[in-house]
């Protein structure tokens, strides 16, 4: 960290300012220029924290050097973490395959989520996603199916070999969701719930990470670190479109946010078109610019029939539609030096 002071500090002020550094348990490095003298800090930034620098007098700023993040910091690791899922297809998130996720907004019944499955799955999908709890706008709206949604997952899950993402919206319900699913997703709107964050960084799980409707991409990164303090390392990031002024799409997928995230963490970034788009025709374009611009996998909302969805039908696609998008990210996939699935694991082709 450097303190910038002002050019009238006075030695008695600089004197103090650098005892209480040191007090800290920091090394100071002054640096004296022809109008400004700058106090190098050196040590563990962490704990000057709570020391409000900014209001010692002579104090002019506080301009931190490292990132506010650190396990999640690409300096961090090695090199890019990946994600085994542990299904029989062997998926792994954050590998060279692109990995998709797809299924209903919401778990609707038994017929629905295993016609959607076995149809995202013939197509290259891997995951199976499907919301059993569902954070709506409105208290009136369709809640979702709760625990009688997380065994229809589990079931369609033994049936076609797909790891299943679900939503788990409280401290509460973390124990219940990880009983039933293989990756919990945090929506997001509950980026920043930093209680839920910490359980499910003790869970044994992995987590998708959604991007909040007003999260900076450090915010986001903060977020994922409050997982990976816990000790749970395997952390998917999701760009899900942000609020702005525009109003043509229900959000605005901030696409730049994907390189952003690919050199700021070493952990695999999904993009999540449908949520960004808010319409069908829309989700397709998003998806391929994803793509192109380096995203590890998407997570799309497909219904058998999306006029009579009970949540996100005008964002969903028909399974023809997904079928499209899969042929068409095809080319992009390769140009971005990524392999792109489109049938069925071999080994599950009969339960496909
Ligand atoms: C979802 O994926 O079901 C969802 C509600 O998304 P988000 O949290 O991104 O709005
Ligand atoms: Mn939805």
């Amino acid at each position: 960290m450097l303190i910038i002071t002002t050019p009238d500090i006075t030695q008695d002020a600089l004197d103090h300012l650098i005892e209480r550094v040191e007090a800290a348990g920091l090394r100071t490095h002054v640096i004296r220029g022809a109008e400004r003298t700058v106090v190098g800090c050196i040590g563990d930034d962490a704990r000057l924290r709570d020391i409000a620098l900014g209001q010692m007098p002579g104090v002019a700023d506080v301009v931190p050097v490292l990132k506010p993040y650190r396990l999640a910091a690409r300096e961090y690791a090695a090199g890019a973490t990946t994600i085994a899922l542990g299904d029989p297809a062997g998926t792994v998130v954050g590998g060279d395959a692109l990995v998709m996720m797809a299924g209903p907004c919401s778990v609707e019944g038994r017929e629905m989520l295993h016609a959607t499955a076995r149809a995202v799955q013939r197509q290259g999908a891997r995951v199976l996603r499907g919301g059993a709890f569902k954070p709506r706008s409105s208290p009136w709206a369709f809640q979702g199916l709760g625990t009688e949604a997380l065994e229809l997952l589990a079931e369609v899950r033994a049936a076609t070999g797909m790891p299943v993402v679900t939503e788990v919206m409280d401290t509460r319900q973390v124990e219940l969701v990880a009983s039933y699913a293989d990756v919990l997703q945090i929506g997001a709107r509950n980026m920043q719930n930093f209680a839920l964050l910490s359980e499910v960084g003790r869970a044994q799980r992995p987590v998708l990470l959604k991007r909040g409707l007003s999260a900076t991409v450090t915010e986001l990164l903060q977020a994922a670190e409050y997982v990976m303090a816990q000790g749970n390392r395997d952390v998917i990031l999701c760009e899900r479109g942000i609020r702005t002024y525009e109003t043509s799409t229900r959000n605005t997928l901030d696409v730049a946010a994907i390189p952003v995230l690919k050199r700021e963490t070493h952990l695999p970034v999904l993009v999540d078109p449908s949520h960004a788009a808010g319409k069908a025709a829309l989700v397709a374009p998003l998806a391929m610019a994803a793509i192109a611009a380096g995203a590890d996998g998407l997570i799309v909302e497909v219904h058998p029939e999306p006029s009579c969805a009970l949540s996100d039908g005008e964002q969903s696609l028909t399974f023809e539609a997904f079928a499209s998008l899969m042929r068409q990210a095809a080319p992009f996939a390769a140009a971005a030096g990524r392999t792109l699935p489109l049938t069925a694991p071999a080994a599950l082709g009969a339960a496909a």
